[in-house]
Parts: C-alpha cells; structure tokens; sequence
C-alpha cells in the first residue's frame, strides 16, 4: 500500500473536439519520430494533415514532404540549407525560414492547432515554448525540453493554456492509464525499461562495450543518442524527470522497472493496491496518433497487432543500479532540483557523443555525469537564457573531461608517481 499521489490536473487535457482535418507544425521532421509522423499523418488524410515543416537536416526530403503533403512552409535550422531550399521551392507557394527563429517561427505556426516536437536533445527546449507561448497545444517527443526546462516549460503550459501531450511511449502509457482518473487514489507511476543490450552483460563485459554493442538495441528501432542512453539506462532516467514533470509529481513516485519485451510501457499504482498498464507493440506509431487523436482513438490498419495468445511470458526484474549507475544519477537530478537535470542532459549528450566517436569508454558516461552533476551552477530555471546557460556551461565541460585513469585500466598497473597524470 502506497500514500497518495497528487496528479496535478492542469497538464492533463480534458475532453475536447478534435477539429477535423487537425493541422500540425511537425519540428524535426527528418528524424526517426518526425519520419513516422509523416507516416501516421500519411494515414489518416481526413483527420491530419501538415501545416508546416522544420528540420535541422535533410533539407531535400523537407522539401519533398512539404510539396507532397501540401505544407505551407518550412523551416531549416541550417541557412545554407534554407538557401538550396528556396532555389528547389521556387514557384510552390511553399514559404521557406532559416535559422533557430525560423524553427521557432514553424512551432508556433498560425494556422496549426497542434505542434509535434520531435528534435533532438537540448534544441527542442526554444521550439517547445515557442509552440507554448502561441497557445498551441504540444505532442512532445522531446523529453529534453522538459528534463532541462520543466519548471519554464510548465509555465508556459499553465500560462498560455496549451496542453502537453506525452508522445513517448512510457509517458503516452500512464497517459492512457490516467485518462479520466485524475486525483482518484494514485499511488505510483511506473516506467518500463526494456534493460537495453547490456541487460545480462556482467560489469566487467560492460566496460569494454563497444559503440557496436551499444547501438543493437533489442526491440525499439531509434536514433543513436537515445539508443546510447538506453544502453546506459540514462534514457530511462530521462524519463523518470519526463513525468515527474508531465503529471505534476514528485520523481521518487515515478519507479522503473525492467521488461526486456517491452510489451507492457508503464503502470499505474493505486492506493488500493491495484495497478491498470498500457499494452502495445513496440511501435512508435502508436504513441504519435494518440497524442495526435486525443481524446479520441483511431483505428491504424498498418500497425501488426499484439496476440495476447502469442505473447508467452512477460518478465519483470529491478534495475540495477550497480551496473546502470546513470539511472540513480538521473534521481540525484531530480531531487537536487533547479538546473541540475539540464546539466546532467547535456554532460550526458557530451558523453554519449564522444563515446560513439571512441574518444571515451562506455563506463566513462557516468563519470561525465558525476563531474557536471558536481561543477553546476545556480540560476532561475524558470528562464530560458538561464537554462541554456547552464546547458552550454555543463557542455563545455563534458567536452573537455579526461578519464584520468583510463589508460591505467588499458596498460595494467598503476603507475609509479614520477610518470605524472599523463593520459592519452
Ligand atoms: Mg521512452
């Protein structure tokens, strides 16, 4: 039996008409969630369609998707990009903005009733309360914006009354499981973990993880950081601070527990001790129309359906935080609250990037976040200038920290004194 939990009802959306078709400003359009926006959009040509584009890559299939989806602009974060875009655009009526302020422009574009996040990492946080500040009600797939910039993000939400919808899976699972029981008797929230690729690797294997291993993610098909981060549980971490801010609760009522088949994505705990989870194949698909249909749920005929008669067995099992050390780091975040999760957000993209590159170990990531975790700084993290602040601050280091000791591990025993701290 669990104490209470109070659900603050001001984020969750309450019934309401969808107007048809629903027009939607689609930021990140070329990546992994945008692609398969499109594709549910594609889907459902009476209910969506696309209001305008914005990508920070991929300029050509922009403007492909723009021409065939009838956009009316897009936006392309790199100018050279917007440049070609607007030579190859010519004469289509589709209006094209380069720049942050172009992206910012397409998240709060006029004519769209909801905005789908979908960059990566830390670059979602402007276009998120751009799309807020314009009243726009926001399909989140960002988690960034909400881990680095939830006190401001929230803000925005309750002050402009745009509604923020869970687009990842986790979040749109309690999301289903709360919808219409609000401040009735919750206890707790509880987030699945697949485990990632190193689930049953020992310590010892882990530490010699390779990007290769990292990238073999066993059941969701995703873009590299978030593959990373899954490896490392980080990602899971992510998401604890995710919902702590999307439903209005503390993180230490938001739990994690792993389900290597990723069929069951979240539970909710009552007080009573009963527990309602969301089931589904592992498709992304499904979480982007729900966000996109709320409240209502459309039939999506491309997406294979789950057999429960096929499903076998369903494990569960404790993270363990000995060998995932990023997850309880992510905790320590959260508690220590202000702009100690952005600083943890962007050490750990840092550290995920220089590890991919081979510059660091696998077991070096936790590190980069232990050292940005101890060298933050204060500030209002209800602003934005402060939030990013400390984003580039805690980049900068991650970018410049050395694994003192790696080389040690490398060439066996320690060294004698006079051979200095010297690393390559
Ligand atoms: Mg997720």
């Amino acid at each position: 039996m669990t104490s209470p939990t109070a659900v603050s009802p001001a984020l969750l959306p309450t019934a309401s008409v969808v107007p048809v078709p629903r027009a939607v400003a689609l930021v990140g359009a070329t990546g992994s969630i945008g692609t398969q926006t499109l594709q549910v959009v594609a889907a459902h040509p009476q209910r969506l369609r696309i209001a305008a584009l914005a990508a920070a890559s991929g300029w050509e299939a922009v403007c492909a998707t723009a021409v065939r989806t009838g956009a009316e602009a897009v936006a392309l974060a790199d100018p050279g990009a917007a440049r070609q875009a607007r030579a190859r655009l010519a004469g289509t009526g589709v209006r094209v903005l380069e720049g942050s302020d172009g992206v910012d422009a397409v998240a709060a574009w006029p004519t769209a009733d909801i905005t789908l996040a979908a960059p990566t990492g830390i670059a979602g946080l402007r276009p998120v309360a751009a799309a807020l500040r314009a009243g726009k009600d926001v399909a989140l797939a960002n988690k960034e914006s909400l881990v680095a910039g939830g006190r401001l993000i929230t803000l925005l939400a309750a002050r402009y009354a745009g509604r923020l919808l869970p687009v990842d899976s986790e979040h749109s699972g309690l999301f289903q499981c709360l919808a219409g029981r609000e401040g009735t008797g919750i206890g707790r929230m509880w987030l699945t973990a697949s485990g990632g690729p190193f689930r049953t690797w020992s310590a010892e294997r882990m530490r010699a993880a390779t990007p290769e291993d990292a990238l073999r993610h066993p059941t969701w098909r995703m873009g590299p950081r978030v593959t990373v981060d899954s490896a490392t549980l980080f990602n899971k971490g992510l998401e604890v601070i995710e919902a702590g801010w999307l439903f209005g609760v503390p993180v230490d009522a938001v739990r994690v527990v792993v389900h290597p088949q990723s069929i069951v994505h979240a539970l909710v705990e009552f007080v009573d001790g009963s527990f309602l989870a969301q089931c589904a194949r592992p498709d992304m698909r499904l979480p982007i129309a729900y966000a996109l249909s709320h409240p209502e749920r459309w039939a999506q005929p491309d997406l294979p359906l789950l057999d429960p008669t096929r499903l076998g067995r369903l494990d569960f099992e404790p993270p363990d935080l000995e060998r995932f050390p990023c997850l309880g780091l992510a905790y320590a975040a959260a508690r220590a609250g202000g702009l100690a999760p952005a600083a943890l957000n962007a050490a750990d993209e840092v550290a995920v990037r220089r590890f991919l590159a081979g510059d660091i170990g696998f077991a070096d990531i936790p590190r980069v976040l232990e050292d940005a975790l101890d060298h933050q700084g204060g500030g209002d993290d209800g602003e934005l200038a402060v939030v990013l602040e400390a984003d580039e601050r805690a980049r900068m280091r991650a970018a410049q920290w050395r694994p003192a000791r790696l080389w040690r591990a490398r060439t066996g025993p320690a060294p004698s004194p006079s051979q200095g701290e010297a690393v390559t």
